[in-house]
């Protein structure tokens, strides 16, 4: 049986709580640690090493360090790995002065300059975005991307229809209104990005009736372009389909709804404000 590890440095537990949420690897995977779940000193040898959450102090860069040495393949799951996500909150001046007077507390880790994406630090074999990714796309990480078959989009595994007469002139807050079945979103006049984002979560929120908030990232094409394509992208989607004006598209863009994941699209271009960043990650490696 082939053995995997989970390294959780700075994040939610969310990944964790989504990989438990499955039971398609017990038969094929031996879990050797997990904190709360079956943990040791160390991260021991393993075939896999999947790890969650950023590196965000001295502690997270120590364990990381560490554990990819007896890993076989390293694989950065979520967006806090990939980007920095909750934990890169911190690098926003007035949170960091809250945690700086934190810092004269001894025995406490010591937080870096800024949080870190773990492909700073260590080579990372395979990216797994989402936040958390679904148990179906955690599977895929540890089989292999090979077997796994995703679609390009979340529009194509959503099923809701797109029209061209029923145009809505305003935005619809977050979670307002009653939504309609079968009929896109944006014909609603939600702010669904499901039309630029990444497939292969199978599109569960906009099936249930939720916005897609792009929490899988950039899909392969606009992957390696800076953020303004995409931003151009999703309002010409806007445009087709309904009447709301470009600002107000804007502004919703840019809301704490879903700015905590729609700065992931400019960051797979390479983190160019991170130390150690600056590199496009390769789309050959992206689940
Ligand atoms: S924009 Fe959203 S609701 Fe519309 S088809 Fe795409 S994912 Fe579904
Ligand atoms: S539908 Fe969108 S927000 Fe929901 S899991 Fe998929 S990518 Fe994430």
């Amino acid at each position: 049986m082939k053995t995997f590890a989970v390294l959780q440095l700075s994040g939610c537990a969310g990944c964790e709580v989504s990989l438990l949420n499955s039971k398609a690897w017990i038969q094929q995977y031996r879990l050797l640690y997990l904190p709360l779940v079956s943990s040791t000193y160390e991260v021991p040898e393993v075939e896999v090493l999947l790890v969650s959450g950023g590196v965000r102090n001295d502690e997270d860069l120590y364990n990381l360090q560490r554990a990819v040495r007896r890993a076989g393949r390293v694989v950065a799951v979520g967006t806090c790995a990939i980007s920095g996500g909750v934990p890169s909150l911190g690098d926003r001046a007035e949170v960091r002065e809250m945690f700086i007077a934190e810092e004269r507390r001894r025995h406490v880790p010591h937080l870096l300059p800024q949080c870190r994406p773990i492909d700073t630090a260590v080579a990372v074999d395979l990216y797994l975005p989402g936040c958390p990714p679904t148990p179906e796309l955690l599977m895929g990480a540890l089989t292999g991307p090979e077997a796994f078959q995703a679609s390009r989009l979340v529009c194509q595994e959503c099923g809701r229809k797109k029209l061209k007469d029923m145009r809505p002139k305003r935005l619809l807050g977050f979670q307002q209104g009653e939504v309609l079945p079968d009929i896109c979103l944006i014909n609603q006049g939600f702010l669904c990005v499901g039309s630029s984002t990444r497939g292969g979560c199978r599109a569960p929120c906009p099936r249930a009736g939720h916005p897609c908030v792009g929490c899988r990232g950039p899909t392969n094409a606009l992957i390696d372009q800076q953020s303004a394509v995409w931003f151009t992208l999703i309002q010409r989607v806007f445009d087709t389909l309904t009447d709301i004006p470009r600002e107000e598209i804007e502004a919703g863009l840019r809301s704490p709804q879903y700015a905590l994941f729609l700065f992931q699209f400019a960051d797979y271009f390479g983190p160019v404000h991170v130390e150690g960043g600056g590199k496009p990650r390769p789309k050959e490696k992206v689940l």
